[in-house]
């Protein structure tokens, strides 16, 4: 069995950005495994109609493989999925992919300092072991009453089945989140009937989306500057926007807007009382559209606040005793963010389980390190998600810390590297620090960014270059080091 140097669990932003970065760099003794056919994590599992970003696709993208053929200024799934495809050719990482190799468990062998990753299709080793496997990939299914005898058709909107036809059907939405507000529009146009259960209506403001001309594309390619400025200024007014989270006042701009985009849209005023929201603006993710409210008052959609009770054979009956028939039940209930599945499959040292770990709420240094899991890095761990801005800005810097964490371990004869409890402690003392002024703290919501004990433990508090400053530097105390003998 040959001992690798690094695998990489995961195709999605993180595994493809990781193996890009390495090569970069030289190093090309490392294996991905990808438990599906192909690459692309998020962008090739969703895809419901109207599946898109939120961020502007020039900074929703790598800064070392920037794309000057967006067609749009917030790109559809198709694209961005296109877009990590040409990463993965261009970067030539096909070679190094396990496609259909589910890592089941990986367990630290201290008696030969690596990695035993036993995969859906064998064991593997590596001396360093990276999981890219993403905050929001394990579909949540909701433990509703009476949910496993539903006999009509059921999906999660993560594994949207095409096969289906919702033509002429009576179908239930559960869950008005990012993912439900793209593709309610779409389907609205389709079905008989359309129920839409909400348990907390969402802030939605306008999609300011414009196709990108076939002239302004000729330009970026030709002057690749150009689009480095573009991907500036996108930056840069993300970041003066990520201080509304932590100035809320702020947000109280935002949320007029919102009143007026809900009152020029919706005419029915008990509609719009449905349709406003509880708590403060930014609490719960921010979503953009502007086909959302126009679908909702129509004649054919029912927004229902009252709560679920039961689902039966071929219904949804709600607390205030009203049965609604129903062909289809389309879940649209979010992913499970802070209780990570990968954390199940990783035995650190002494056989400690991740999730063990992890009983009083995800934490770790970083974002990336945990104690007692030597040579273990993960990207997008506990308190990385974003608010404002793209998610890849976090991914590169995390990469970055990881890329010279593996550069000290070569040029320093350092056979293991194991992150010291007292720099995770300190890492998360400042973030719950940094957490208590914002508008996730304070604004009056529950949501997936709290893990079970309540702990804002998914989402990053401050801007990007507050994270770049703490996270891009490799501290090398923070860290206990073996040498090799
Ligand atoms: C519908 C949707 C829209 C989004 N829109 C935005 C947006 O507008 N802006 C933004 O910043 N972020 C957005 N996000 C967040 C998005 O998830 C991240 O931006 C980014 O794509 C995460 O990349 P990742 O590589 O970390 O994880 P993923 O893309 O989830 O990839 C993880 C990969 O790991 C694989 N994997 C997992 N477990 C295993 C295992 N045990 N063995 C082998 N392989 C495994 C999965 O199959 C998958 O390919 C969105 C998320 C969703 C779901």
């Amino acid at each position: 069995m040959t001992i690798k140097s690094i695998a990489i669990i995961g195709t999605g932003f993180s595994g493809i950005g990781t193996a890009i970065r390495l090569k970069q760099r030289g190093i090309e003794d490392f294996i991905i495994f990808e438990r599906a056919q192909n690459v692309g994590g998020t962008w090739r599992d969703n895809t419901y109609p109207g599946c898109a970003c939120d961020i502007e696709s020039h900074l929703y993208s790598f800064s070392f493989a920037l794309n000057p053929q967006w067609s749009r200024k917030f790109s559809f799934q198709p694209e961005i999925l296109n877009y990590l495809h040409n990463c993965v050719n261009q970067f030539n990482l096909r070679p190094h992919i396990r496609f259909q190799h589910e890592v089941i468990e990986a367990t630290w062998d201290e008696a030969h300092q690596y990695w035993r990753i036993q995969t859906s299709q064998g064991i593997y080793t590596a001396r360093v072991l990276i999981a890219g496997t993403g905050a929001l990939s394990e579909p949540m299914i909701p433990k509703l009453p009476g949910i496993d005898l539903f006999q009509g058709h059921i999906m999660h909107s993560a594994r949207w089945d095409h096969q289906y036809q919702l033509k002429g059907k009576k179908v239930a939405v559960i869950g008005t989140g990012a993912s439900s507000i793209q593709f309610v529009p779409e389907i609205q146009l389709q079905v008989d009937q359309l129920y839409l259960y909400q348990r907390t209506a969402a802030w939605v403001i306008p999609r300011l989306d414009r196709v990108i001309s076939k002239l302004e594309r000729q330009l970026t390619s030709k002057i690749p500057i150009i689009q480095k400025i573009l991907r500036w200024k996108t930056y840069i007014l993300r970041e003066a926007l990520g201080l509304a989270f932590r100035y809320p006042w702020i947000l109280k701009m935002g949320e007029i807007l919102a009143h007026y985009h809900i009152k020029r849209t919706i005419s029915d005023p008990i509609l719009q009382k449905k349709l406003t929201p509880k708590y403060r603006m930014g609490c719960k993710r921010i979503l953009i559209s502007n086909n959302y409210y126009p679908a909702l008052a129509k004649k054919n959609v029912e927004v229902i606040t009252d709560e679920i009770q039961e689902i039966r054979s071929h219904s949804i009956v709600t607390r205030d005793g009203k049965e609604r028939q129903i062909d289809s039940l389309i879940l649209a209930t979010g992913f499970h963010a802070t209780d990570m599945p990968i954390a199940t499959k990783i035995r650190g040292r002494n056989g400690t389980l991740l999730s063990d770990s992890w009983k009083g709420g995800p934490r770790s240094y970083l974002g990336i390190s945990v104690p007692c899991f030597p040579n273990f890095f993960l990207i997008m761990g506990p308190n990385t998600t974003l608010g404002h801005t793209s998610v890849v800005l976090i991914i590169e810097s995390q990469i970055e810390h990881i890329l010279k964490a593996l550069h000290f371990m070569a040029t320093h004869q350092v056979s293991t590297l194991e992150v010291k409890k007292e720099a995770e402690d300190q890492f998360n003392l400042e973030v719950d620090q940094q957490m208590k002024n914002t508008i996730w703290s304070t604004g009056g919501c529950n949501s997936w960014y709290q893990d079970s004990t309540g702990r804002i433990s998914a989402i990053w508090p401050a801007s990007i270059a507050t994270f770049r400053n703490r996270v891009e530097p490799f501290v090398s105390s923070d860290y206990a080091l073996s040498r090799f003998k």
